[in-house]
């Protein structure tokens, strides 16, 4: 992974869509940071899309959707795309749902969780659980105690071995029914919404993430990023992103979103009058919670 500060004016102006996770990629111990939150909106402002692609629920994307500074939202790790649209004077909330998603009162869900709650000791449900439409999501990390992430990996073989998918997030195992993960959702909705070309499109996103459920992602687009505590996950990753920021999650995300948006100043004034500022592309990113 090279520093966000490699990207070039070149790769970032070429940028349409800023995809990013939400947990631990633009929050911080839980909290979704002024920073982070900041930069969602100079990014919308600058008129890139901006979509969070997440593991959280239905119930968070109706929220998501309706209120923040974004174009769409993919959750529940690609069972779902909620976005609005105005056609008259009132936003009209859209929803998709991923074609091979499976509701999650199926009993191959009901007997992995079973298993898992008896066989990882501390292993909890997640407390959103209720407002979840198509998986499960057992808790490791969000609440104490917190566990080792050998005891996700134990969740993750135990749903794989009675044929579900799952993926692990830095706070939960998510456990669908059905083909489908981030990546394939993402794409089917920036194709549908926005005519993104799957084929020679890919260095037009710009994905954001932090650990191995966002490894579809990080392997897909060659200008994926992570925010600096995808470290932590360095082994559990094959595919690691092209670029990595220098702080640690919502921190990181604001600092990635700040050197693109420069390189892009930085691309479009090139060749006029306008001078260019060294500080615009500075690492000079600082904020506090
Ligand atoms: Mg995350």
């Amino acid at each position: 992974m090279k520093n966000i500060a490699e990207m070039s004016a070149a790769e970032a102006a070429g940028v349409k869509y800023i995809l990013m996770d939400i947990d631990d990629t633009i929050t911080c111990e839980g909290k979704l940071l002024a920073c982070s939150y900041d930069a969602l909106w100079k990014l919308k402002e600058a008129g890139l899309k901006v979509i969070p692609v997440t593991g959280r629920p239905a119930g968070w994307c109706d929220l998501i959707a309706r209120e923040w500074p974004v174009d769409g939202v993919v959750g529940e790790n690609g069972a779902l795309t909620f976005w609005e649209e105005r056609t008259g004077a009132f936003p009209v909330l859209k929803a998709e749902y991923h074609p091979n998603a499976v509701r999650n009162d199926h009993p191959v869900l009901k007997k992995i969780r079973e298993r898992a709650l008896k066989e990882v000791p501390g292993l909890r449900d997640a407390k959103d659980q209720f407002a979840r439409l198509f998986d499960i999501a057992l808790d490791f990390a969000e609440e104490e105690p917190v566990l080792p992430l050998a005891s996700a990996e134990r969740v993750r073989d135990i749903a794989v071995e009675e044929g579900a998918m799952a993926k692990i997030s830095s706070i939960h195992v998510n456990i669908w029914m059905g083909k489908y993960d981030k990546l394939s959702m993402a794409g089917r909705f920036l194709a549908d919404r926005f005519g993104w070309r799957e084929t020679g499109g890919e260095k037009e996103v710009v994905f954001v993430g932090d650990s191995p459920n966002d490894e579809p992602m990080f392997a897909r687009f060659p200008l994926a990023c992570a925010v600096a505590n995808v470290e932590k996950y360095r082994d559990y990753i094959k595919q690691l992103p092209a670029f990595v920021a220098s702080k640690e999650c919502g921190d990181g995300f604001a600092e990635i979103a700040e050197i693109i948006l420069a390189r892009r100043s930085f691309s479009y004034k090139r060749g006029s009058t306008a001078s260019f500022s060294r500080a615009n592309t500075a690492n000079t990113h600082s904020c506090r919670r």
